[in-house]
């Protein structure tokens, strides 16, 4: 059917070219025909992007970095608050947490404006009997966390940041491998000359989980040739810097992470490139989105989870009550006490799951369908379901919500795009989304396209993380 607008029976008729401009949807570059204040805008976002990804490297550094950079904006944790306090920090575990702005208390049953994105990413773990020598070298072992390539974690500088619990419930911090002058870790591979047999075998198997084991150390205590001296070296110079023993690494989070900083990628510094920014750039985007909030009438919440990469269980990920608890306190920090409202709020709300998809990638370009696939630097991508396989395991946004949120950010002029994640029947994934929308919100996917996503230097377009940050003000301003 043609449209009586673009038929000719009103007025002058249009040409093709006239009537395309009026009709067709066209995508366009975040970088295309913009002022050079423009671009200044999108390259400061950046810097303080990098920062925060330095600062954030394990979900506890980025709580750490949320709660520091939410003090600093007003926010105040919940236990100190008072029902004067309209800025309020949440603290789950250390490894979750939640900002709340609210502007009005008695609109508590409307429910709430929400982004939602996860903190925690994929990388190494130590296994809780990690240490060990072989050949006279010493060793810790990993098991990994999230879906890694693993051939991409070998032969690369790695750091270790954590925490250890002692039993006396002391908690101890640690990072080593990020200062200058500090050593770094590493996961050998096989040199090619004698690897004949390994490069016949599938990605899968080239590189195993067990043989992730990070070298730490060839030094034997005292230069005895007792067995385990070189070990027992090693557990010595932890002792001595840290004051923690073997069985310690038990109750320990220790990760291994890409060593060094996030830096701009290509000539003219269009990228950004760092491991962790899924979801990372989400998050850091929500965050600001909604610290630079103008002022506001309505009830905004951020909120950043943990566990995402392992199916967002346990009791710091989306598939627990962890939402429910903090709209819970929230409610409660300004008298409001009764389980009936918490769950109105609930359902009443709006919810951005911030998750980052993936970009067209032109050595790769096959795997995607590139109508509705996220091309870079085109904008934040608007993704209504999620899943494989007939849309399965995924929560699909109502037309009208979706409806709504592109109303909201084509009137703050965020850059947007529809994107799926690969060819239909080509694999896929899920995000937060699902589990959210059990509480009977409205739930829509949107978040930043990513090339390498889930590899230890992931690259996204500093253009959109701008247009990121834009659409989620946008949707806490006018959703
Ligand atoms: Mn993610
Ligand atoms: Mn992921």
């Amino acid at each position: 059917m043609v449209s009586k607008k673009g038929s000719g029976k009103t007025g002058k008729q249009l040409d093709a070219k006239q009537l395309a401009e009026k009709l067709c949807n066209k995508k366009k570059s975040g970088w295309d025909g913009i002022t050079a204040a423009a671009e200044r805008d999108i390259m400061a976002f950046a810097e303080d992007y990098k920062r925060f990804l330095d600062d954030s490297k394990t979900e506890r550094e980025a709580v750490a970095t949320i709660g520091r950079i939410a003090r600093r904006s007003g926010y105040r944790p919940i236990g100190e608050a008072t029902k004067k306090d309209t800025k309020l920090f949440l603290n789950f575990h250390g490894v979750s947490c939640v900002l709340a702005s609210i502007a009005d208390p008695k609109k508590f049953a409307n429910g709430f404006l929400m982004v939602g994105a996860h903190i925690d990413t994929p990388r190494l773990d130590l296994k809780g009997a990690p240490l060990y020598e072989a050949e006279d070298m010493a060793y810790l072992k990993t098991h990994y966390y999230g879906g890694i390539k693993k051939y991409q974690w070998v032969t690369r500088p790695l750091a270790m940041h954590g925490v250890v619990v002692l039993e006396n419930g002391k908690k101890i911090d640690v990072v080593i491998g990020e200062d200058e002058g500090d050593p770094v870790f590493t996961i050998n591979d096989l040199l090619p000359h004698l690897a004949q047999d390994q490069m016949e075998k599938s990605a899968r198997k080239v590189i195993e989980g067990e043989n992730l084991n990070i070298l730490v150390g060839s030094i034997p205590y005292n230069f005895k040739p007792e067995s385990s001296a070189i070990k027992v070296n090693i557990l010595k110079m932890l002792h001595d810097k840290y004051g923690f023993v073997e069985e310690d690494f038990v109750s320990a989070e220790l990760q291994l992470v890409p060593a060094g900083g996030a830096r701009d990628v290509g000539l003219d510094r269009s990228f950004i490139g760092s491991h962790g920014q899924d979801d990372r750039i989400c998050a850091f985007a929500g965050m600001r989105a909604l610290l630079d909030l103008p002022k506001s009438d309505k009830n905004v919440v951020m909120v950043f989870f943990d566990k995402e990469e392992i199916g967002s269980k346990g009791n710091a990920g989306a598939n627990s009550n962890l939402l429910e608890l903090a709209v819970a306190e929230i409610l409660g920090n300004y008298g409001v006490t009764d389980y009936a409202t918490v769950l109105k709020a609930l359902r009443n709300s709006k919810f951005l799951s911030a998750d980052v998809n993936a970009g067209i990638d032109p050595e790769w370009a096959g795997v995607v369908e590139k109508m509705n696939a996220a091309k870079i630097g085109y904008g934040v991508c608007l993704t209504k379901f999620t899943g494989s396989g007939g849309k399965s395991n995924s929560s699909e946004a109502h037309a009208e919500f979706v409806a709504q949120v592109r109303k909201a950010f084509n009137k703050d002029g965020a850059l947007w795009q529809t994107a799926e994640l690969g060819k239909v029947d080509h694999g896929g994934g899920g995000t937060i989304a699902m589990y959210i929308a059990e509480y009977g919100m409205d739930v829509l996917d949107v978040g930043t396209a990513l090339l390498s996503m889930h590899s230890p230097f992931e690259v996204a377009s500093k253009a959109d993380l701008y247009h990121t940050y834009k659409a989620y003000k946008a949707f806490y301003k006018y959703c």
